[in-house]
């Protein structure tokens, strides 16, 4: 049985089967479509031992039927079970299930670099604390001018007053949206980032990037070109008993931040009847020290009112070891909750977020590639079949 990770009640949408086969697991897969006659006409729940789900799903796709779910476990109370087909090879499970993400309404490019909206700066603060290693500022901007609006998890376009070495005016770079839709007031109306200043050392001479510079000195009351937004990759699924995991490090914490709000923050709640989220969140955050951590009175605020919804787990790589004795990196907590991450993932209601630098992609992928291995899965077979289901969601930079 595995064990339940969120409170007792995470045990009714994510639970294994009684072993009937060597294997030992269960897998319930909901069709439509798929039979002869009226069974056609009906969705069906049908429970197989693992070793018979590729053969199950072949027939079905061979048929003409329709995946609508599936999921590792026994089959809810109540519902039939209906026996497998003869033959059964060995496969890996697919989250088939396509993810009611309704991107149709999603704004995009509402402002373009030829025609910038001219957004007016609101504030601009540290979101470190003492001892912390570079800097981080939250900054909002008021959009109320204009028609620029967004959702969760898309990006606005910045470009910096100033010319290159060219002379041409500066491109523009993309931030991550780390507001709701409605702003940090819930007024609607403003859009906040999350942003790094890009700090490098270059023949003995430290390099500031320019737009991140431009961001993190920029005072109250000036005005910033801004585009957008753009980006559906990162949207947060309409459900509101979906499961949410999010492995972030550094400023790829904004979208998350963002999602965070508007499933907990309570005046957002109060926003949104449409939205009253009740799945289990799950924020895996790496950051170097703790002063580093990011909006971190928030999250405690979460954890503390919604103990059975959001789960909140550190890698503090320079003040935490892993299990070898190196530094805590994201990739070594999602080895350590591997078993827990993946049976997450096998509940068809399982989103996976990812954001931060590039360079957290390979080490996330390999512990991945491992944990999936312990389970007899393999991670490069299931990983495209995640994106295809729109599950598994990845922004670095
Ligand atoms: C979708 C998306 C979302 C993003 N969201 C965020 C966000 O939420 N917060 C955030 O802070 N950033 C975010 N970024 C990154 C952001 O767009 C900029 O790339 C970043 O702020 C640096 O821009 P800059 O103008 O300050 O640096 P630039 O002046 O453009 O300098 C960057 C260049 O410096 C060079 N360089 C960088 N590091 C080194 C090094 N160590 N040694 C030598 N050369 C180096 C590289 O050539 C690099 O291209 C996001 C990017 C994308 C694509």
């Amino acid at each position: 049985m595995i064990s339940p990770i969120f409170g007792s009640d995470a045990r009714m949408r994510v639970s294994t089967g009684k072993a009937t086969q060597s294997d030992g697991r269960m897998f319930t897969v909901v069709v439509e479509g798929f039979g002869v006659g009226l069974q056609r006409r009906a969705e069906r729940r049908i429970t197989v031992p693992f070793p018979q789900l590729q053969r199950l799903m072949q027939t079905i796709a061979q048929q003409g039927g329709r995946i609508r779910a599936i999921s590792a476990g026994e089959v809810p109370e109540g519902t039939a079970t209906e026996a497998p087909s003869p033959e059964a090879p060995a496969a890996t499970p697919t989250p088939a299930r396509k993810a009611p993400v309704s991107h149709a309404d999603v704004p995009v490019n509402l402002y373009k670099p030829k025609d910038p909206f001219i957004g007016t700066v609101l504030g601009n603060y540290s979101l470190l604390a003492e001892g912390a290693i570079g800097r981080v500022n939250h900054i909002t901007f008021d959009l109320s001018e204009g028609n620029l609006h967004y959702v969760e998890g898309q990006s606005i376009g910045i470009i910096p007053d100033g010319e290159d070495a060219n002379g041409k005016p500066h491109k523009l770079r993309l931030y991550s949206i780390a507001s709701t839709r409605h702003g940090d007031n819930c007024e609607g109306g403003t859009v906040s980032l999350c942003v790094r200043q890009l700090q490098y050392e270059k023949d003995g001479t430290t390099i500031n990037g320019v737009c991140s510079t431009f961001l993190c000195d920029i005072e109250p009351g000036a005005k910033v070109k801004i585009t957008g937004p753009v980006g559906k990759e990162m949207l947060l699924p309409p459900d509101e008993d979906a499961n949410v995991i999010m492995l972030a490090t550094g400023t790829g914490i904004a979208p998350m931040r963002a999602y965070l709000r508007r499933m907990f923050e309570p005046a957002e709640r109060a926003k949104n009847p449409e939205y009253q989220f009740r799945g289990k969140a799950w924020l895996i955050m790496g950051v170097p020290k703790t002063p580093n951590l990011l909006y971190e009175d928030d999250f405690q605020r979460y954890l503390a009112e919604y103990p059975e919804n959001f789960r909140y787990t550190k890698a503090i790589s320079r003040e935490q070891q892993n299990p070898s004795g190196g530094r805590m990196y994201i990739q070594d907590r999602v080895t350590e909750h591997a078993d827990e991450i993946f049976s997450l993932i096998e509940d068809p209601k399982t989103h996976v977020y990812m954001c931060g630098l590039r360079g957290m992609e390979p080490g996330i992928d390999e512990a991945m590639t491992a944990a999936a291995a312990a389970k007899n899965l393999n991670w490069s077979e299931l990983r495209p079949q995640l994106k295809k289901a729109d599950r598994w969601h990845v922004e670095t930079y």
